[in-house]
């Protein structure tokens, strides 16, 4: 009796047991996101656990319900989703897909496990189901991250570089060509700072929708940044080629586009175009080749498309190791100003200097400002260099004024970009007036190039000058449209008629008429005239006799460093 009672407390205490910890897992499983199908074989039970009911809106009680989550999914994962579910009809032990609902939102992760007797008949099966929508939707916005550019929905940099890689291994197999376009909308800066960032961003989207129609199996387009695109085809012949794409791309462009505000705005574009292999051996030397071309073709008047030839990437390496260069000598103050007189052509008298800058290199030898100059006025280092001539040519200016006391005018050459910055008269008349220099004594030599972009702006600064007392020089004349009655206006003191004219004045009848007409006309107009690279007596006897007033050259002086000069000065004051 006593064992009956032991067995019987055993069996409740055991019953108890287990309810705690059945009701444990009911528990465990309800709070889980997961839904849980436990399946028994023997006795064909089926137990529904965790949160089945959120995931679908059906109860599930005996295993054929098991076709109606099948019918809940999206058709092209039905067969491995009941290859999964059903894992005992290929024996399998464990099993697992991803697929998606009907809905096309929802992703689920089913994931099975099934055990078997003996005899390998399957004893129990337990099915996990797992909403992994969420997870699904970040990978999606990851991998559109890692290809697609957000704002423009092209490829991005990265995946278009990793598209071009392979192209080039294929191109090497099939002894085919790519081609790569550069594409950057020009002064897109003033669109932006006119209209605003955010209508600059759909200008480029708007452009960004019409190349993209050129997308195929051998056509892939880049929005890399801001305002700059790529193109690379693949065996570019035929109705695929560059040219056509251009041609496509410069009628759309003739038309403007219309933003969201409705405004219209009519756009040019500069484009750079490389070949594989020619211009590149890989596909990043390719893209660089593609950008220095299209820098080319800007630089060159922009709305224009340039191709890939072996000297502008020599320009553009030796150019990168002068910007190196300069850089350096701003830090180091490697630089130092030579100064070639100028003299009246009928008495020999000094009439001035003009100052020229010269770039000391590692070796000590001297760099000429004609390889600098234009470099620096390319990356904006024209500025602290120029800036730097008018002090140290003034300073120097203000010494022998005050040693030699003798009326002199120091020309100062005037960089186009340094002229447009308007704290330019400022910082002039800030530095002669440290140096107590007057302002007559001043001369900035211009070139004709100044005139061309803002006319306007450019005169007023002029006058303004003008009125200060300051001399301004027009340098180079003869190279540029050197129309004379376009500088009538202008307020000019003095014209520098170019060397170029004076290489063959002595030679070349025609040479010689234009040079006579220019001094007699720069006369009337009240200019005075200097020549300059005057190398030979003959040449500086005839300007004499057609009354040019002014002469610089070898003949009479080479440019010289500050001492030499001041030699010079010294012998011209006894
Ligand atoms: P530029 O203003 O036309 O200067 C005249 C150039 O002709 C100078 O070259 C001068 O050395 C050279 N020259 C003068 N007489 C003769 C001659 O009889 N025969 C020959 N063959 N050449 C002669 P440089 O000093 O090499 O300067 C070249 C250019 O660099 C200058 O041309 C000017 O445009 C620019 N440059 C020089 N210094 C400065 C500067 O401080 N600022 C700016 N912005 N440009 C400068
Ligand atoms: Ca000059
Ligand atoms: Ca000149």
């Amino acid at each position: 009796m006593d064992e009956l009672h032991y067995q019987l407390d055993l069996l409740t205490a055991m019953n108890q047991k287990l309810a705690v910890n059945e009701k444990m897992l009911r528990m465990i499983c309800g709070t889980s996101t997961n839904a849980f199908l436990y399946y028994n074989f023997l006795e064909c039970r089926l137990e529904v656990l965790g949160c089945f009911n959120k995931i679908f809106d059906f109860p599930i009680n005996v295993i054929s319900d098991f076709q109606n989550i099948l019918e809940e999914i999206k058709k092209e994962f039905v067969t491995q989703a009941r290859e999964t579910i059903f894992a005992e009809e290929k024996k399998m032990e464990n099993a697992n897909v991803e697929c998606c609902l009907q809905d096309g939102k929802t992703w689920l992760e089913f994931d099975v496990t099934v055990t078997y007797g003996q005899r390998g008949e399957p004893i129990e099966k337990i099915i996990r189901i797992r909403d992994i929508s969420k997870y699904k939707k970040q990978n999606e916005e990851l991998s559109y991250l890692a290809y697609y550019d957000t704002m423009t929905g092209l490829y991005n940099r990265n995946y278009f570089v990793s598209v071009l890689s392979a192209w080039v291994r294929k191109a090497e197999e099939e002894n085919t060509l790519i081609s790569v376009m550069c594409i950057d909308i020009d002064d897109f800066k003033k669109v932006n700072d006119g209209m605003g960032l955010v209508y600059g961003d759909e200008l480029v989207q708007l452009l960004a929708d019409f190349l993209r129609k050129y997308e195929n199996e051998n056509i892939i387009i880049s929005h890399v940044n801001n305002d700059e695109f790529y193109i690379a085809i693949y065996d570019p012949f035929g109705a695929k080629s560059v040219t056509t794409i251009y041609d496509e791309l410069c009628v759309r462009l003739s038309k403007p586009f219309v933003l969201s505000n409705k405004q219209e705005i009519c756009v040019s574009v500069s484009v750079g175009v490389a070949e594989y292999p020619e211009a590149g051996k890989n596909s990043l030397e390719l893209l660089n080749s593609s950008e220095i071309v299209m820098f080319r073709s800007k630089a060159s008047g922009k709305n224009n498309i340039k191709y890939f030839e072996p000297p502008i990437l020599k320009d553009f390496i030796d150019s990168v190791y002068m910007e190196n260069k300069l850089k350096e000598a701003i830090v180091n103050n490697n630089f130092e100003l030579y100064f070639q007189p100028q003299y009246d052509s009928e008495t020999k008298k000094l009439r001035g200097m003009e100052a020229l800058i010269r770039l000391h290199d590692i070796d000590d030898t001297l760099i000429s400002p004609a390889l600098f100059i234009p470099i620096a006025e390319r990356c904006g280092m024209i500025i602290p260099i120029g800036n730097w001539v008018l002090e140290e040519g003034i300073r120097i200016f203000s010494e022998w004024k005050k040693k030699y006391k003798k009326p002199l005018i120091l020309s100062l050459n005037i960089s186009a970009i340094q002229y447009k910055k308007t704290d330019f008269v400022h910082n002039l008349l800030t530095v002669i007036d440290k140096y107590k220099v007057n302002h007559n004594e001043i001369e900035l030599e211009i070139t004709e190039s100044i005139l061309i972009e803002d006319f306007k702006q450019v005169e007023d600064k002029l006058h303004t000058l003008r009125e200060r007392g300051i001399k301004i020089s027009l340098d180079d004349f003869g190279t540029g449209f050197s129309s004379l009655s376009y500088l009538k206006g202008l307020p000019i003191d003095t014209l520098k008629i170019d060397k170029s004219f004076i290489d063959t004045v002595v030679d070349d009848s025609s040479t010689r008429v234009i040079t006579e007409s220019i001094v007699s006309m720069v006369k009337r107009l009240g200019y005075e005239t200097v020549a300059e690279g005057v190398e030979t007596q003959e040449q500086y006897e005839y300007l004499k006799q057609i009354n040019c007033d002014n002469i610089q050259g070898f003949l009479l002086g080479r440019p010289m460093p500050e001492s030499e000069f001041e030699n010079l000065l010294q012998k011209h004051s006894v």
